[in-house]
């Protein structure tokens, strides 16, 4: 059953999807999203809702249940509706553009008519989980293991800030499965609700993004059949980098989104609100930052399209993936910050969109690979 949303079939069109995307978040998910923010968990019915609305796995082929659009366009213009409307973004990027693309790539046929439709349609909720207690910048040195005995492996160790970690009912996991230097012996593994072995904390507090649920996953000796290996033993890490450039374009767009956004209504807010009987965006020193602001993002946005266009021809590296995603939300974070001081008392309010904007931006920068980490892929690549 698909939820009414107009154009439905005419998704080729890439105005008529953006409206479609706008209409449903207005009618279906913004009335619902102060509530989330305010539990820290995204209800259920959110997923079902955007699975129906055909939102989900927009690039899973039609005979897994998505819609086989190959063109990253699609995504970007669904990240820019989800931000315009102030609906949090993490949860979605992690459930269609990561897990569901892991499992289109890698998966088997046999797992991807298992799991793909139910991702689809929002029956499922989906997460990946890398990050350790010991550390998440290093990728590769991976401490969970999964011990091969006869059909099945036992999983022990842990995972910490996991996005959907609460409500997910398919965790992508990267484990240790084989002794050797960091990089090596690891693979992924689908770690399904009701394992024996596997239990979440609770939902962990963040200051930003409340309204996605981030949990700590506990594996001890967790049982999960060989037949949830997604792609071959030992080749995790290798897999991990092929689909980072994807992930770390994922959340580019949304710092040049979540940018231009706070950017257009801080020039709303400046226009109309007044000191010294002038308007704040009056005064030199305003104009100047604003002028400024205002072409870095439009260099941004620029940026965001050429990589785009780069990632839909293939040629979309794992160094341009680092720049970019470096660049857009360190550019992002600055954006926020010199709009909230626009705001005054107002941009320090939590629930100001000057105030959310600060304080989601906080994050981009560290999750998908921190800015010092990326910038030490990009220094390698020029020879440092
Ligand atoms: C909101 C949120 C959602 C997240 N969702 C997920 C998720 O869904 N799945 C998942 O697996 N993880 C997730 N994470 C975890 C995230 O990927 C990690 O927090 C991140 O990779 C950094 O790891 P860490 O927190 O262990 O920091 P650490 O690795 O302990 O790093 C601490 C500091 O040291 C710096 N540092 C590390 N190495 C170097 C170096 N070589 N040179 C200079 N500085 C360095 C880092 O840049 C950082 O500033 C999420 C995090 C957040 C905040």
């Amino acid at each position: 059953m698909r939820i009414e949303i107009d154009n439905f079939d005419n998704f080729d069109n890439f105005d008529n999807y953006r409206k479609s995307c706008r209409e449903f978040l207005q009618r279906e998910i913004v009335p619902e999203h102060q509530k989330w923010e305010e539990n820290g968990l995204v209800e259920r019915s959110f997923w079902e809702k955007l699975g129906q609305s055909g939102l989900l796995g927009i690039s899973v082929s039609p005979e897994f249940g998505g819609l086989g659009k190959n063109d990253y366009r699609f995504a970007v213009i669904l990240t820019e509706e989800l931000i315009k409307a102030s609906v949090t973004v993490p949860g979605i990027v992690a459930h269609n553009d990561i897990v569901a693309s892991y499992i289109f790539a890698l998966g088997n046929k046999e797992q991807k008519k298992r799991w793909l439709p139910e991702l689809c349609s929002g029956k499922r909720v989906a997460a990946i989980a890398m990050t350790e207690p010991s550390g998440g910048s290093n990728t590769a040195d991976i401490k969970t293991v999964a011990k091969r005995q006869g059909d099945y492996y036992l999983v022990n160790g842990g995972k910490t800030y996991i996005t959907n970690g609460i409500n997910a009912d398919l965790i992508v996991i990267a484990v240790k499965t084989k002794e050797g230097q960091q990089g090596q012996g690891i693979s992924l593994l689908a770690i399904e609700r009701g394992m024996p072995g596997f239990t979440r904390g609770e939902p962990l507090k963040k200051i930003g993004w409340n309204g996605s649920d981030t949990a700590e996953l506990f594996f001890d000796d967790c049982k999960v059949p060989i037949t949830n290996l997604i792609g071959r033993e030992n080749l995790g890490n290798y897999y991990f980098m092929s689909a980072m450039p994807r992930e770390r374009l994922s959340i580019s767009a949304v710092a040049v989104a979540s940018a231009e956004h706070i950017l257009q209504n801080t020039l709303e807010y400046v226009k109309e609100r007044t000191a010294f009987n002038q308007t704040i965006g009056s005064f030199q020193y305003n104009r100047f930052i604003l002028a400024q602001l205002d072409t870095e993002v439009k260099i941004a946005r620029i940026y965001l399209d050429n990589s785009v266009d780069l990632f839909n021809q293939g040629l979309f590296s794992l160094v341009d993936a680092a720049r970019i995603k470096w660049w857009t939300t360190e550019l992002q974070m600055k954006v926020a910050d010199r709009c909230l001081q626009l705001h005054g008392g107002l941009g320090y309010m939590r629930d100001s969109i000057a105030g959310k904007n600060w304080l989601n931006s906080r994050a981009q920068t560290i999750y998908g690979g921190t800015s010092e980490v990326l910038q030490e892929i990009i220094s390698k690549s020029i020879g440092l």
